[in-house]
Protein backbone atom coordinates (compact mmCIF):
# COMPACT_ATOMS: atom_id res chain seq x y z
CA UNK A 1 0.00 0.00 0.00
CA UNK A 2 1.52 3.80 -0.68
CA UNK A 3 2.27 5.68 2.25
CA UNK A 4 1.11 8.58 1.27
CA UNK A 5 3.22 11.91 2.57
CA UNK A 6 -0.01 13.10 5.31
CA UNK A 7 -3.14 11.17 5.92
CA UNK A 8 -5.56 13.25 7.75
CA UNK A 9 -8.63 10.48 8.00
CA UNK A 10 -6.45 8.93 10.25
CA UNK A 11 -6.59 11.32 12.47
CA UNK A 12 -10.45 11.47 11.83
CA UNK A 13 -11.18 7.89 12.67
CA UNK A 14 -9.46 7.94 15.42
CA UNK A 15 -11.88 10.23 17.44
CA UNK A 16 -14.96 9.79 14.68
CA UNK A 17 -17.70 9.07 17.42
CA UNK A 18 -16.80 11.96 19.42
CA UNK A 19 -16.21 14.54 16.19
CA UNK A 20 -19.67 13.19 14.46
CA UNK A 21 -21.28 13.64 17.99
CA UNK A 22 -20.18 17.56 18.36
CA UNK A 23 -20.80 18.39 14.54
CA UNK A 24 -24.22 16.49 14.94
CA UNK A 25 -25.00 19.18 18.57
CA UNK A 26 -24.16 22.18 16.45
CA UNK A 27 -25.93 21.07 13.30
CA UNK A 28 -29.22 20.77 15.42
CA UNK A 29 -28.21 24.09 17.76
CA UNK A 30 -29.72 26.29 15.03
CA UNK A 31 -26.28 28.86 15.50
CA UNK A 32 -23.84 28.28 13.09
CA UNK A 33 -21.04 31.14 13.24
CA UNK A 34 -19.56 33.27 16.29
CA UNK A 35 -21.26 31.38 19.14
CA UNK A 36 -20.59 29.13 22.17
CA UNK A 37 -18.54 26.69 20.63
CA UNK A 38 -16.42 29.49 19.19
CA UNK A 39 -16.14 31.56 22.95
CA UNK A 40 -15.58 27.81 24.84
CA UNK A 41 -12.70 26.90 21.96
CA UNK A 42 -11.25 30.47 22.51
CA UNK A 43 -10.56 30.19 26.10
CA UNK A 44 -9.42 26.66 25.80
CA UNK A 45 -7.04 27.21 23.30
CA UNK A 46 -5.65 30.51 25.31
CA UNK A 47 -5.45 28.04 28.50
CA UNK A 48 -3.63 26.18 26.80
CA UNK A 49 -0.86 28.52 24.93
CA UNK A 50 -0.55 30.24 28.30
CA UNK A 51 -2.22 33.83 26.85
CA UNK A 52 -4.80 35.85 28.41
CA UNK A 53 -6.80 36.08 24.88
CA UNK A 54 -7.64 33.95 21.63
CA UNK A 55 -10.04 35.07 19.33
CA UNK A 56 -10.88 32.75 16.33
CA UNK A 57 -10.37 33.77 12.61
CA UNK A 58 -11.17 32.18 9.72
CA UNK A 59 -8.09 31.14 8.48
CA UNK A 60 -3.98 31.25 9.22
CA UNK A 61 -3.58 34.11 6.92
CA UNK A 62 -6.24 36.09 8.14
CA UNK A 63 -4.78 36.16 11.47
CA UNK A 64 -1.30 37.05 10.02
CA UNK A 65 -2.62 40.04 7.72
CA UNK A 66 -5.12 41.31 10.25
CA UNK A 67 -2.65 41.01 13.00
CA UNK A 68 -0.25 43.60 11.30
CA UNK A 69 -3.03 45.33 10.22
CA UNK A 70 -4.11 46.20 13.63
CA UNK A 71 -0.42 46.54 15.15
CA UNK A 72 -0.49 49.82 13.06
CA UNK A 73 1.80 48.15 10.38
CA UNK A 74 1.43 49.53 6.76
CA UNK A 75 2.88 51.21 3.78
CA UNK A 76 6.27 52.40 3.77
CA UNK A 77 6.87 50.17 7.14
CA UNK A 78 9.18 47.43 6.72
CA UNK A 79 8.63 44.20 8.78
CA UNK A 80 11.63 41.57 9.24
CA UNK A 81 10.92 37.91 8.25
CA UNK A 82 13.21 34.91 7.38
CA UNK A 83 13.47 33.64 3.61
CA UNK A 84 12.49 30.58 3.73
CA UNK A 85 9.46 30.56 5.59
CA UNK A 86 5.60 29.98 3.35
CA UNK A 87 4.39 32.36 1.08
CA UNK A 88 1.12 33.73 3.81
CA UNK A 89 3.54 34.66 6.03
CA UNK A 90 4.92 37.23 3.15
CA UNK A 91 1.75 37.98 2.06
CA UNK A 92 0.81 38.86 5.71
CA UNK A 93 2.85 41.83 5.38
CA UNK A 94 2.70 42.85 1.71
CA UNK A 95 -1.56 42.24 2.06
CA UNK A 96 -0.70 45.69 4.31
CA UNK A 97 1.23 47.42 1.53
CA UNK A 98 4.21 46.80 3.75
CA UNK A 99 7.97 45.46 2.59
CA UNK A 100 8.95 41.84 3.64
CA UNK A 101 12.96 42.47 4.39
CA UNK A 102 14.38 39.40 4.08
CA UNK A 103 16.41 37.72 6.69
CA UNK A 104 18.14 33.80 5.84
CA UNK A 105 17.52 30.88 8.25
CA UNK A 106 19.89 29.19 10.42
CA UNK A 107 20.62 25.63 10.53
CA UNK A 108 17.23 24.65 12.38
CA UNK A 109 15.54 26.54 9.75
CA UNK A 110 14.31 29.16 11.60
CA UNK A 111 15.37 33.02 11.37
CA UNK A 112 19.20 33.72 11.91
CA UNK A 113 18.35 36.13 14.98
CA UNK A 114 22.54 37.85 14.34
CA UNK A 115 21.77 38.82 11.05
CA UNK A 116 18.66 40.83 12.23
CA UNK A 117 20.32 43.70 13.31
CA UNK A 118 22.43 45.17 10.48
CA UNK A 119 18.75 44.65 8.94
CA UNK A 120 16.94 47.66 10.71
CA UNK A 121 16.42 50.59 9.30
CA UNK A 122 14.30 53.32 10.65
CA UNK A 123 11.30 52.04 9.04
CA UNK A 124 11.24 48.58 10.23
CA UNK A 125 8.30 48.23 12.74
CA UNK A 126 8.30 44.36 13.43
CA UNK A 127 9.56 41.19 13.30
CA UNK A 128 7.94 37.99 12.07
CA UNK A 129 8.97 34.63 13.41
CA UNK A 130 7.55 31.47 11.67
CA UNK A 131 8.30 28.51 13.47
CA UNK A 132 8.52 26.24 10.93
CA UNK A 133 7.69 22.75 10.68
CA UNK A 134 7.06 22.28 14.12
CA UNK A 135 9.98 23.16 15.46
CA UNK A 136 9.99 26.43 18.26
CA UNK A 137 12.54 29.45 16.89
CA UNK A 138 15.57 30.45 19.38
CA UNK A 139 13.54 32.86 21.14
CA UNK A 140 15.78 35.03 23.76
CA UNK A 141 17.53 37.15 21.47
CA UNK A 142 15.20 37.97 19.11
CA UNK A 143 12.79 39.13 22.21
CA UNK A 144 15.57 41.38 23.42
CA UNK A 145 16.17 43.08 20.17
CA UNK A 146 12.49 43.70 19.56
CA UNK A 147 12.78 45.38 23.01
CA UNK A 148 15.60 47.05 22.20
CA UNK A 149 14.55 48.81 18.83
CA UNK A 150 10.99 48.59 20.02
CA UNK A 151 9.72 46.59 17.66
CA UNK A 152 6.54 44.42 17.25
CA UNK A 153 7.12 40.83 17.23
CA UNK A 154 4.13 38.53 15.59
CA UNK A 155 4.70 35.07 15.67
CA UNK A 156 3.83 32.78 13.24
CA UNK A 157 2.61 29.63 14.85
CA UNK A 158 0.71 27.88 11.51
CA UNK A 159 2.75 24.75 12.08
CA UNK A 160 3.57 24.83 15.83
CA UNK A 161 1.10 24.05 18.00
CA UNK A 162 2.51 23.34 21.38
CA UNK A 163 6.31 23.70 20.18
CA UNK A 164 8.21 25.28 23.37
CA UNK A 165 11.49 27.35 23.63
CA UNK A 166 12.86 27.47 27.32
CA UNK A 167 9.59 25.59 28.59
CA UNK A 168 7.36 28.45 26.92
CA UNK A 169 4.83 28.12 24.20
CA UNK A 170 5.43 29.62 20.67
CA UNK A 171 2.87 32.06 20.83
CA UNK A 172 3.19 33.92 23.61
CA UNK A 173 6.77 35.43 22.55
CA UNK A 174 5.47 38.50 21.20
CA UNK A 175 2.55 40.94 20.83
CA UNK A 176 0.32 38.25 18.77
CA UNK A 177 0.97 34.48 18.22
CA UNK A 178 -0.93 33.40 14.30
CA UNK A 179 -2.20 30.62 14.20
CA UNK A 180 -4.04 28.07 11.18
CA UNK A 181 -5.81 25.06 12.30
CA UNK A 182 -6.42 24.05 8.22
CA UNK A 183 -6.70 20.21 7.99
CA UNK A 184 -3.40 19.32 7.60
CA UNK A 185 -2.27 21.69 10.67
CA UNK A 186 -1.08 19.62 14.12
CA UNK A 187 -4.54 21.37 15.22
CA UNK A 188 -6.12 20.64 12.22
CA UNK A 189 -10.18 21.83 11.83
CA UNK A 190 -12.52 20.27 9.09
CA UNK A 191 -11.92 23.13 7.12
CA UNK A 192 -10.55 26.63 7.27
CA UNK A 193 -9.71 28.11 10.74
CA UNK A 194 -7.36 30.34 12.35
CA UNK A 195 -6.84 32.13 15.11
CA UNK A 196 -4.70 34.88 17.29
CA UNK A 197 -3.49 34.30 20.92
CA UNK A 198 -2.21 37.75 22.91
CA UNK A 199 -2.33 39.22 26.11
CA UNK A 200 -3.20 42.60 24.93
CA UNK A 201 -6.89 43.05 26.13
CA UNK A 202 -7.43 46.29 24.02
CA UNK A 203 -5.96 45.04 21.18
CA UNK A 204 -7.75 41.57 21.57
CA UNK A 205 -11.14 43.44 21.62
CA UNK A 206 -10.11 45.23 18.10
CA UNK A 207 -9.68 41.78 16.68
CA UNK A 208 -12.96 40.92 17.70
CA UNK A 209 -14.48 43.65 16.30
CA UNK A 210 -12.58 43.71 12.91
CA UNK A 211 -13.25 40.23 12.19
CA UNK A 212 -17.05 40.82 12.09
CA UNK A 213 -17.24 44.06 9.74
CA UNK A 214 -16.04 46.30 12.43
CA UNK A 215 -18.87 46.09 14.12
CA UNK A 216 -18.95 45.76 18.29
CA UNK A 217 -22.70 46.11 18.08
CA UNK A 218 -24.74 44.75 15.54
CA UNK A 219 -25.03 47.19 12.50
CA UNK A 220 -23.22 49.84 14.30
CA UNK A 221 -19.63 49.95 12.31
CA UNK A 222 -16.98 51.51 14.57
CA UNK A 223 -14.36 50.50 11.84
CA UNK A 224 -14.31 49.40 8.23
CA UNK A 225 -12.69 45.70 9.32
CA UNK A 226 -13.41 42.21 7.37
CA UNK A 227 -15.67 39.35 7.80
CA UNK A 228 -13.33 36.55 9.20
CA UNK A 229 -15.33 34.96 11.49
CA UNK A 230 -14.84 31.44 13.20
CA UNK A 231 -17.87 29.08 12.33
CA UNK A 232 -19.67 26.80 15.27
CA UNK A 233 -19.08 23.76 13.09
CA UNK A 234 -14.96 24.09 12.97
CA UNK A 235 -14.84 25.45 16.74
CA UNK A 236 -16.65 22.48 18.51
CA UNK A 237 -14.59 20.06 15.72
CA UNK A 238 -11.12 21.87 17.04
CA UNK A 239 -12.71 21.74 20.32
CA UNK A 240 -12.57 17.75 20.12
CA UNK A 241 -9.11 17.91 18.76
CA UNK A 242 -7.57 20.12 21.30
CA UNK A 243 -9.40 17.72 24.19
CA UNK A 244 -6.78 15.00 22.49
CA UNK A 245 -3.26 17.51 21.48
CA UNK A 246 -1.09 16.07 24.37
CA UNK A 247 -1.72 12.33 23.02
CA UNK A 248 -1.45 13.42 19.30
CA UNK A 249 1.42 15.48 20.10
CA UNK A 250 3.22 12.88 21.51
CA UNK A 251 2.81 10.06 18.64
CA UNK A 252 4.52 12.27 15.99
CA UNK A 253 7.07 12.95 18.90
CA UNK A 254 7.59 8.94 19.15
CA UNK A 255 7.23 8.73 14.60
CA UNK A 256 9.74 11.75 14.78
CA UNK A 257 12.26 9.96 17.62
CA UNK A 258 12.23 6.81 15.89
CA UNK A 259 13.43 8.43 12.61
CA UNK A 260 15.98 10.69 14.48
CA UNK A 261 17.49 7.16 15.55
CA UNK A 262 16.79 4.37 12.86
CA UNK A 263 17.42 6.75 9.48
CA UNK A 264 21.46 6.03 9.18
CA UNK A 265 22.04 7.10 5.40
CA UNK A 266 25.39 9.47 5.08
CA UNK A 267 23.64 10.99 1.85
CA UNK A 268 20.83 12.06 4.09
CA UNK A 269 20.77 14.97 6.82
CA UNK A 270 18.43 14.58 9.54
CA UNK A 271 16.82 17.75 11.34
CA UNK A 272 18.34 19.65 14.08
CA UNK A 273 16.54 21.25 17.15
CA UNK A 274 17.44 24.37 18.08
CA UNK A 275 18.92 24.50 21.53
CA UNK A 276 16.43 25.13 24.01
CA UNK A 277 13.51 24.37 21.47
CA UNK A 278 11.12 21.22 21.37
CA UNK A 279 9.63 19.91 17.60
CA UNK A 280 5.91 18.85 17.45
CA UNK A 281 6.94 17.61 14.59
CA UNK A 282 4.60 19.71 12.11
CA UNK A 283 7.39 18.13 9.33
CA UNK A 284 10.05 16.17 9.78
CA UNK A 285 12.62 17.47 7.28
CA UNK A 286 15.38 15.86 5.51
CA UNK A 287 17.91 17.46 3.44
CA UNK A 288 20.05 15.72 0.88
CA UNK A 289 21.85 16.85 -2.15
CA UNK A 290 20.22 14.13 -4.60
CA UNK A 291 17.03 15.38 -3.42
CA UNK A 292 15.15 14.73 -6.67
CA UNK A 293 16.68 11.02 -7.39
CA UNK A 294 15.96 10.31 -3.68
CA UNK A 295 12.34 11.53 -4.41
CA UNK A 296 11.82 9.34 -7.49
CA UNK A 297 13.37 6.02 -5.31
CA UNK A 298 11.17 7.19 -2.76
CA UNK A 299 8.35 7.16 -5.68
CA UNK A 300 9.25 3.98 -7.10
CA UNK A 301 8.73 2.02 -3.40
CA UNK A 302 5.42 4.16 -3.35
CA UNK A 303 6.15 6.20 -0.61
CA UNK A 304 5.18 9.94 -1.11
CA UNK A 305 6.95 13.16 -0.02
CA UNK A 306 6.37 16.88 -0.22
CA UNK A 307 8.72 19.53 -0.36
CA UNK A 308 8.13 22.71 1.90
CA UNK A 309 8.57 24.74 0.08
CA UNK A 310 10.35 24.32 -3.65
CA UNK A 311 10.66 28.18 -4.21
CA UNK A 312 11.62 30.76 -1.87
CA UNK A 313 8.56 33.96 -1.29
CA UNK A 314 11.86 35.83 -2.81
CA UNK A 315 11.65 34.25 -6.26
CA UNK A 316 8.17 33.70 -6.62
CA UNK A 317 6.02 34.74 -9.78
CA UNK A 318 3.99 36.27 -7.53
CA UNK A 319 6.85 38.74 -5.74
CA UNK A 320 8.69 39.26 -9.01
CA UNK A 321 7.78 43.17 -8.12
CA UNK A 322 9.84 42.95 -5.12
CA UNK A 323 12.98 43.05 -7.72
CA UNK A 324 15.06 40.07 -6.27
CA UNK A 325 16.66 37.36 -8.30
CA UNK A 326 18.37 33.92 -7.65
CA UNK A 327 21.58 34.24 -5.56
CA UNK A 328 19.95 36.79 -3.39
CA UNK A 329 19.64 34.26 -0.13
CA UNK A 330 21.93 31.33 -1.07
CA UNK A 331 21.38 29.30 1.98
CA UNK A 332 17.40 29.91 1.74
CA UNK A 333 18.01 28.78 -2.10
CA UNK A 334 20.12 25.77 -1.45
CA UNK A 335 17.28 24.75 0.98
CA UNK A 336 14.78 24.84 -1.53
CA UNK A 337 16.64 22.58 -3.33
CA UNK A 338 17.57 20.35 -0.85
CA UNK A 339 14.46 19.75 1.81
CA UNK A 340 12.58 17.15 1.63
CA UNK A 341 9.50 16.10 4.35
CA UNK A 342 8.48 12.56 4.58
CA UNK A 343 5.52 11.48 5.68
CA UNK A 344 4.68 11.74 9.11
CA UNK A 345 0.93 11.80 10.94
CA UNK A 346 -1.22 10.48 13.12
CA UNK A 347 -2.23 7.11 13.07
CA UNK A 348 1.02 6.14 11.14
CA UNK A 349 1.64 2.58 11.85
CA UNK A 350 4.83 1.26 13.00
CA UNK A 351 4.86 -0.70 9.82
CA UNK A 352 4.54 2.26 7.61
CA UNK A 353 7.45 3.96 9.70
CA UNK A 354 9.74 0.88 9.47
CA UNK A 355 8.89 0.93 5.43
CA UNK A 356 10.12 4.61 5.23
CA UNK A 357 13.34 3.88 7.60
CA UNK A 358 14.11 0.92 5.32
CA UNK A 359 13.71 3.10 2.18
CA UNK A 360 15.89 5.72 3.33
CA UNK A 361 18.04 3.56 4.34
CA UNK A 362 18.68 2.13 1.75
CA UNK A 363 19.22 4.67 -0.47
C1 LIG B 1 -0.58 27.08 6.80
C2 LIG B 1 0.27 28.24 7.05
C3 LIG B 1 -0.21 29.56 6.99
C4 LIG B 1 -1.56 29.92 6.47
O1 LIG B 1 -2.63 29.33 7.10
P1 LIG B 1 -4.03 29.17 6.33
O2 LIG B 1 -4.94 28.71 7.40
O3 LIG B 1 -3.82 28.21 5.23
O4 LIG B 1 -4.41 30.54 5.82
C5 LIG B 1 0.65 30.59 7.33
N1 LIG B 1 1.91 30.35 7.69
C6 LIG B 1 2.43 29.12 7.75
C7 LIG B 1 3.84 28.92 8.18
C8 LIG B 1 1.63 28.02 7.40
O5 LIG B 1 2.17 26.79 7.44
Amino acid sequence: MRIMPNRMDRGYFKYQSEFEKKATDVLRSGWYVLGKEVSSFETEFSNYVGTKHCVGLASGLDALWIAVRLLGIGRGDEVIVQANTYIATVMGITMNGATPVFIEPDESFGIDASKIEEKITNKTKAVMVTHLYGMATKMDEIVRLCKKYKLKLIEDCAQSHGACFNGRMTGTFGDVGCFSFYPSKNLGAFGDAGAVVLNNDELAEEFKVFRNYGSEKRYYNKIVGANSRLDEIQAGLLRVRLSHICELTEEKVKIAERYTCEIKNKKIKLPSVADGATSVWHQYVIRCEERDRLIQYLENKDIGTLIHYPIPPHLAEAYQNLGYKKGDFPFTEHLAETILSIPIYNGMTEEEQSQVIEALNSF
